[in-house]
């Protein structure tokens, strides 16, 4: 793959003069500084080895932690060892929920173990757990016509995944929906495509004014059974117990780490994912990989002693799972410098091929962008699609109107394992990793390098 590429590349600078072939002539003083950038990223793994250090050495990074605050220590120091520039940590409170020991079982007909996983933001069930009659429904609309048969029951939203936005609604507001006609606990299908047996967590919110009742996901392999149950006119009785519960508010910190620009320095191209992660599988594509892809569009600056015009400014959020305190936090300690920045990158649905580059902002700035996206050739990732933005760089992009970037990697690879046990760095192909860091470092260092500020 490596010498493919590399030739690839020099077929590219042999071939086709500047004018021709949709090779911009204004990009012509960038193309040998991307394709050292490009060749950098390739040569080797170090970034999915470096996603590996992180998520083998501190595990899940779920807020409030030990393992988070253990590996914000590792991310500030790794950053300086790489010569990064200002690399500081900033602080903000986070939420700490606490999952604690879970069950779910079926205790009638006879007894069975379900896979399960509580959604984080769901209180506890008392401790002997909650024993009852499960109701599925395959919607809103279905509990809302068979209001009378929920009161004491489990109810069990059978909403099959069609994409994440849609179905992640049951996850959010499944309990809500449940308590509002009077169940005692609600189980949602996990929302993903059907992976193996592996349920899904995430964030979840209680409505005000409406009971808060225990809330867990359950694989579409175990949904779909207990629905053929009841389809045969059984009642399946569940008993769910779970520790969930808030602690107070614990201290984290956003990573910062910058290439300091040479003639514009306060001008900032911000670049990042979100450093902690559910407390399921390792947060190796939800979100380390992300953290480490962006982190090394400066780390390779640094190694080949190239410093743009503007300043590259690394950010490793804190707490974007559940409480965006991280994102928030930045926008609040820089409100002043919003304006200044120039452009919001942020990787944060993995790498999987094919993998893709989103921009959203001005008609201006997107003609430019497509422009540098043509850089990006060798690397297969020349079209820049619709869908640039990110949870963490949203507060900051909105405050200071800046035009914004994502790398998204496949999204059905990556919601498959998505919140799971199964989001390890085992899943990840070394050369998609690579191939995101040579993409983000070679787009982002022509604009932070380029002569007029990407318009707004
Ligand atoms: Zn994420």
């Amino acid at each position: 793959m490596r010498q493919t590429f590399a030739l690839l590349l020099a077929v590219m600078a042999l071939s086709v003069s500047s004018s021709a072939q949709g090779r911009p002539a204004w990009l012509d003083p960038y193309r040998g500084n991307a394709e050292k950038l490009m060749t950098a990223a390739t040569a080797d793994q170090f970034a999915w080895d470096r996603v590996a250090e992180l998520t083998d050495t501190y595990g899940q990074r779920i807020s409030g932690s030990e393992n988070l605050n253990r590996a914000i220590a590792w991310a500030a120091e790794t950053m300086k060892k790489d010569g990064l520039e200002n690399v500081h940590t900033e602080r903000v409170m986070v939420p700490k929920w606490v999952r604690g020991v879970e069950s779910l079982e079926i205790t009638n007909p006879p007894h069975h173990i379900v896979p399960m996983i509580g959604l984080g933001g769901s209180v506890a069930t008392p401790p002997d757990g909650i024993e009852a009659e499960v109701m599925v429904v395959a919607n809103r609309d279905e509990l809302t016509k068979r209001s009378a048969e929920a009161k004491g029951k489990i109810v069990l939203f059978n909403v099959p995944y069609t994409n994440y936005g849609e179905t992640v609604a049951y996850r959010s507001g499944g309990a809500t929906m449940a308590a509002q006609h009077g169940a005692v606990a609600a189980l949602v299908r996990a929302v993903g495509p059907t992976g193996l047996r592996t349920p899904h967590t995430g964030g979840m919110n209680y409505a005000d004014g409406v009971a808060k009742i225990p809330t867990a996901a359950i694989p579409a392999e175990d949904t779909m059974r207990i629905q053929r149950l009841a389809n045969r006119g059984l009642k399946v009785r569940l008993r769910l117990k779970m520790e969930a519960h808030f602690e107070a508010d614990v201290e984290s910190f956003n990573v910062v780490g910058e290439i300091r620009g040479s003639e514009k320095p306060d001008e900032i191209v911000l670049v990042g994912g979100h450093f902690d992660s559910w407390d399921t599988g390792t947060g190796a594509s939800d979100d380390g990989v992300g953290c480490v892809v962006t982190w090394e569009a400066a780390r390779l600056m640094k190694k080949l002693n190239l410093r743009p015009k503007r300043t590259v400014r690394v950010v490793l959020f804190t707490n974007e799972e559940n409480g965006m305190r991280g994102g928030n936090g930045y926008r609040d300690q820089h409100a002043a410098e919003a304006a200044n920045h120039i452009m919001a990158f942020e990787s944060d649905s993995g790498v999987f091929a094919p993998a893709s580059l989103g921009f959203t902002g001005s008609e201006a700035a997107r003609k430019i962008i497509t422009d540098i996206g043509t850089l990006l050739t060798p690397l297969g990732l020349q079209n820049i699609g619709p869908g640039g933005g990110g949870a963490d760089i949203g507060p900051i992009a909105t405050l200071g109107k800046v035009p914004m970037m994502a790398y998204s990697g496949d999204s059905t690879k990556y919601f498959t394992i998505h919140h799971t046990p199964a989001d390890t760095v085992d899943r990840i192909e070394p050369a998609e990793v690579s191939k995101a860091a040579a993409a983000i470092s070679a787009m982002i260092y022509v604009i932070a390098d380029m002569p007029q500020a990407l318009p707004k």
